[in-house]
């Protein structure tokens, strides 16, 4: 089964994103939830493809990503998940972390969306433009709090899984 690790810095919204999925508009169809201390994962459905969702702490990144042996056993980490949902914070704008991670999601070769979070409303989607920066062709400005625009976000990524 495909496996989806959602990524970013901390407090981006990974973890409202996670909850919401595995509480709402997803069917939880298995529930490993608290395997371990650091990693959730549970089955989930949408659109009838079933796949799993993933919450690490190895996914959280931190400021020592940028020096070379953390960025090898994060590397190492991206290995486990077929797709990345890289989420990042519509508020703050661009973070230099955002881009490293951007471009190492990018050499290497992995599928990637780049949800641009705390969109909660249509008036802040300018905000989710700056993100373009990255070199990106597309962003999907959302809500995580709401569940504003996760669908399209969740289509998206069944429809290249
Ligand atoms: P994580 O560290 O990336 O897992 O981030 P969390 O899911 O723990 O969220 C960090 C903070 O951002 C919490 O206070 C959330 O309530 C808040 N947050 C998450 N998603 C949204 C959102 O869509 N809109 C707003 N306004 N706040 C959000
Ligand atoms: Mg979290």
């Amino acid at each position: 089964m495909k496996k989806i690790g959602i990524i970013g810095r901390p407090n981006v919204g990974k973890s409202t994103l996670f909850n919401r999925l595995a509480g709402q508009r997803i069917a939880i169809v298995d529930d490993m939830a608290g395997v371990t201390r650091d990693r959730i994962e549970f089955t989930a459905e949408w659109l009838g493809r079933r796949f799993r969702v993933v919450d690490t702490a190895g996914y959280d990144l931190k400021e020592e990503i940028v020096k070379k042996e953390m960025q090898r056993q994060f590397m190492y980490s991206l290995e486990e998940a077929d797709f990345f949902i890289l989420m990042v914070d519509g508020r703050e704008g661009v973070h230099p972390l955002d881009e490293i991670v951007c471009g190492l999601l990018r050499e290497g070769g992995k599928s990637f969306v780049v949800a641009v979070n705390k969109i909660d409303s249509s008036s802040a989607e300018n905000l989710a433009y700056d993100f373009f920066s990255m070199g990106i062709d597309k962003v999907f400005p959302i809500s995580a709090t709401h569940g504003r625009n996760v669908d399209d976000l969740m289509d998206e990524i069944i429809s290249r899984l």
